[in-house]
């Protein structure tokens, strides 16, 4: 009964695009098994979990929520969701997105919209659940999967967490394998944990992260106890406060929300200091350089010959099918990306837009390198609102680039963040909080997450 409870709201929230109970009954079985024997259980034994559709898992549909992948079924399973099956979770289903992560509502979804379990205060209206991780952090808020796993190029798994007051981490760039993961912006996408609580997204992250001599860019670092270390006492520590994060057009809710922050880690120990990192303004137009240049490249691969969608009109060449099946595949977000990338990367505009881009990423990631000789981790709103209605600004493209601009400086530089549930507003919605800290330190991140937790 309860099961179909809650297959009703799933659909309800349209969370899924493949559901797998089998496959999380089976993990569950395996419990029992290793129960009877005597074996030891993994970190995950049981633990149902919901798996981004941008993970490839072997022999289940695979289609980062795209016409252009839909019937694609992978021969190879990614790291991270194999690193969880052996940790003893089971797959409960492939869960919804932004095309191609691309998006920071859901909206952009060839399967359709997600929408938030959370309602206003008196209402029924809809909420999106943040993107691209959607399906993610709608179906662990309903409570329909403890945990699950999401992706962050430039905010999707901190940016709908706090959408929807779950607990998201982005680990350090490096620290979980990207193979196996469709590819957006290869030197952003990063994959981690969205759950309850934070002990929970560390026991997860533990499962998930590692070296991985199949990705280039993978850590070469021991992992550690994440979980078995968390500690809520910051004496000692001290937390920065970017001055340049005061930014126009920040709800005073936000910015209410980013005080009591401040407050809650210093009633922990933690001494408040202001700090400065400059070139916070040019982060969100360098991202939007960075990212579509490197998802051009990557979405080159699907041409109709390789995965999913084949569209040969009669009588057509090569060219034309290339573009009939690009045209019908790809939805419009996906082809506004590869029209800038293109264009950034083209041999005229290269200079004035790519190179520069790449230029304002170094300063980003220089001036966090000099903010941690002030303070130990930073404490920064997730977003500037918190969630929106649907549709209220799907027509407009920078209004929807504007959710990332608190998330995208992390980002660039590569640096593990998280967002933690920090109040609900005056309207009942969950309002994040963003800690961000040095590299490899996902450790002082949670901690500080943690006491605001
Ligand atoms: N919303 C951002 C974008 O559309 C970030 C996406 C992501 O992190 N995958 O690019």
């Amino acid at each position: 009964e309860a099961f179909n409870a809650a297959v009703e709201q799933a659909a309800s929230l349209n969370a899924f695009i493949v559901a797998t109970p089998e496959k999380a009954l089976e993990a569950a079985d395996a419990v029992d098994d290793a129960r009877a024997s005597g074996k030891d259980l993994g970190p995950m034994a049981g633990v149902p979990i919901g798996m981004k559709d941008l993970f490839c898992t072997k022999g289940v549909q695979t289609t980062a929520a795209s016409h252009i992948l839909e019937g694609f079924v992978p021969q190879y399973e990614s790291t991270v969701s194999q690193k969880l099956w052996d940790a003893g979770a089971g797959m409960l289903g492939k869960l919804n997105l932004d095309q191609f992560a691309m998006g920071s509502s859901n909206e952009t979804s060839y399967f359709g919209n997600v929408t938030s379990p959370w309602r206003k205060t008196g209402s029924n209206a809809d909420f999106v659940a943040g993107g691209s991780s959607g399906g993610s952090s709608a179906s662990v808020a309903a409570r329909i999967c403890p945990a699950a796993t999401g992706t962050d190029t430039g905010g999707s798994i901190r940016q709908p967490a706090a959408f929807t007051g779950i607990v998201g981490v982005k680990p350090t760039y490096g620290r979980c394998s990207r193979c196996g993961v469709v590819a957006f912006a290869s030197s952003l996408d990063q994959a981690g944990p969205m759950a309850r609580s934070v002990e929970d997204c560390a026991i997860m992250l533990r499962a998930m992260a590692g070296f991985d001599p199949k990705d280039s860019t993978s850590l070469d670092l021991p992992v550690p106890d994440w979980a078995s270390a968390l500690d809520a006492d910051l004496r000692g520590k001290k937390v920065g406060i970017p001055r340049e994060y005061r930014m126009d057009g920040t709800d005073p809710e936000i910015l209410d929300s980013w005080e009591r922050g401040k407050e809650w880690l210093r009633d922990a120990g933690a001494e408040i200091v202001d700090v400065s990192l400059p070139h916070t303004k040019y982060a969100l137009p360098a991202y939007y350089i960075i990212a579509p240049a490197e998802a051009s490249s990557n979405l080159a691969r699907y041409d109709g010959v390789r995965y999913g969608l084949r569209d040969l009109p009669e009588g057509a060449g090569l060219q034309d099918m290339y573009a009939a099946t690009r045209s019908e595949g790809f939805g419009d977000e996906v082809k506004r990306r590869i029209l800038i990338g293109t264009y950034v990367l083209s041999a005229g505009f290269y200079d004035a837009y790519y190179n520069q881009a790449q230029k304002v990423r170094a300063l980003v990631a220089r001036d966090f390198e000099q903010v941690w000789n002030e303070c130990d981790v930073i404490l920064a709103p997730t977003t500037p609102t918190a969630a929106f209605s649907p549709g209220a600004q799907s027509d407009n493209p920078l209004a929807m680039y504007l959710n990332d601009v608190f998330a995208v400086p992390a980002s660039l530089a590569g640096l593990p963040a998280m967002s933690v549930p920090a109040m609900l507003n005056g309207d009942g919605l969950p309002l994040g909080l963003q800690i961000v800290g040095k590299p490899f330190d996902e450790q002082g991140v949670m901690n500080a997450g943690l006491a605001i937790e």
